[in-house]
């Protein structure tokens, strides 16, 4: 922690710059209480962390076990207080909020509104996440969650490959489509994932923008070249060698996929293209497309014949009893309650639409129009799903609106009062 009562009562921030030495000696005689649970408190002045206040072993603060204090996160607290501090702003460090029991990292106040900045730099339970976010909610303070560290693992020029905290941190705006936000201590900038499109559950096609704390301004603006896509060659490739180290690897006892796959007399090799097609929201289930699409099929799709119809509601019931008996796993975004596995299935159902396998013939109906079949061979297995990517690749709205500047934090560039 950077903050303590004193004896006094009076508020102490270790904050400002006093030389160190100045700082030791002179905090050193007096004694320290939290804010939050008036428990004493340790002043930690050594050689490798920042000062810091610290609990006493054994505490029942709810602040201590909350928060883990890693020199990264006291220092990235520290360096985005005078972030906003500098920007004019009315901010306060490791502020407790009473009413709903939670300290926000930093308290930032405009003229019109309040926000609660958390630099959250290791995991977190999704719950909490959820809980806290809800709390600010209910206070009527805005929260902006802020990755602590270093940008996200690269393993080729836009691909990155991302943690489940990442995952769990995701965000959603208009334009930008998902995305993270982080701050990185170490080399004081921020950086900004956007796109974010999942070629697998752990890796995603996405662009990298950063800006320098030491120029950067508010709203914080990202500077972006080109609009990323999906790269639908090699999201082909990267979907046959999933399925290829699936055959291999895969646990025929305890794998719903392949289970059902051999046991429906189906080769894995040869599946009707339809299955593992990459749509949007796709990340919002952690099975991979092949397998969720693979289970429509199975239930839905491949139990009506040409002419007959089906509704878009009795393939989301379908998923749903799947994901209850566990056969699919949803994945889910406490940060952005919009994107849920029911825009994959809608999405997907309506990319069948496009390719002519269905028509839509009411608010909620489809007709099949076309039988989806089963390749006999391997040859003509990859031959219909080359055809299905090439059409995918040249199907895709080309309008090319490109985006410039994106602006985070405390509204439009228009001025700090206008956000979301
Ligand atoms: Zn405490």
């Amino acid at each position: 922690m950077l903050t303590a009562l004193n004896q006094d009562g009076k508020l102490i921030t270790l904050v400002q710059s006093i030389k160190r030495k100045d700082l030791i000696e002179r905090l050193r005689s007096d004694v320290y209480f939290c804010p939050v649970c008036q428990e004493s408190l340790i002043l930690k002045a050594g050689n490798i962390r920042i000062p810091h206040f610290s609990h006493k072993r054994n505490t029942a603060c709810s602040i201590f076990e909350t928060e883990p204090e890693s020199p990264q996160h006291l220092k990235g607290k520290k360096v985005l207080f005078d972030f906003f501090l500098n920007q004019g702003l009315n901010v306060s460090l490791e502020h407790y909020l009473p009413d709903i029991k939670q300290r926000a990292d930093l308290l930032v106040q405009t003229p019109s509104r309040t926000f609660a900045i958390e630099y959250q730099c290791s995991p977190i339970v999704r719950s909490i996440l959820e809980k806290r976010t809800e709390g600010y909610n209910s206070g009527g303070i805005t929260p902006i969650w802020i990755i602590g560290g270093k940008p996200y693992q690269k393993y080729q020029k836009g691909f990155f490959t991302l943690s489940d905290f990442h995952w769990s941190m995701i965000r959603h705006k208009e334009g930008i489509g998902q995305y993270l936000l982080s701050f990185d201590s170490e080399s004081l900038r921020f950086f900004l994932l956007s796109n974010i499109t999942p070629i697998s559950s752990r890796k995603v096609s996405s662009s990298l923008l950063s800006t320098s704390f030491s120029t950067a301004t508010l709203p914080l603006r990202f500077k972006q070249d080109e609009k990323n896509e999906i790269n639908y060659p090699l999201w082909l490739q990267s979907k046959r060698k999933w399925l290829q180290n699936k055959v291999l690897y895969g646990n025929l006892v305890h794998d719903y996929f392949l289970k059902s796959i051999y046991s429906s007399g189906h080769n894995p090799f040869l599946l009707p293209p339809i299955c593992g097609l990459p749509v949007p929201y796709m990340e919002c289930f952690y099975s991979h497309p092949i397998e969720w699409q693979f289970f429509i099929y199975q239930e839905c799709l491949s139990k009506i014949q040409v002419g007959k119809r089906i509704s878009m509601k009795y393939v989301i019931q379908k998923v749903q009893s799947l994901i209850k008996s566990g056969f699919i796993s949803p994945r889910y975004f406490p940060l952005a309650h919009k994107l849920t596995w029911k825009n994959a299935v809608e999405n997907y159902c309506s990319l069948l639409t496009e390719r002519e396998y269905f028509k839509k013939i009411g608010e909620d109906l489809f007709e099949m129009v076309k039988e989806i079949k089963v390749p006999n061979s391997i040859d003509e297995a990859m031959k219909w799903e080359e055809e299905i990517f090439r059409k995918l690749d040249n199907g895709r709205s080309r309008n090319g609106s490109k985006i410039d500047e994106y602006c985070f934090f405390f509204g439009s560039v228009a001025g700090f009062s206008k956000i979301r």
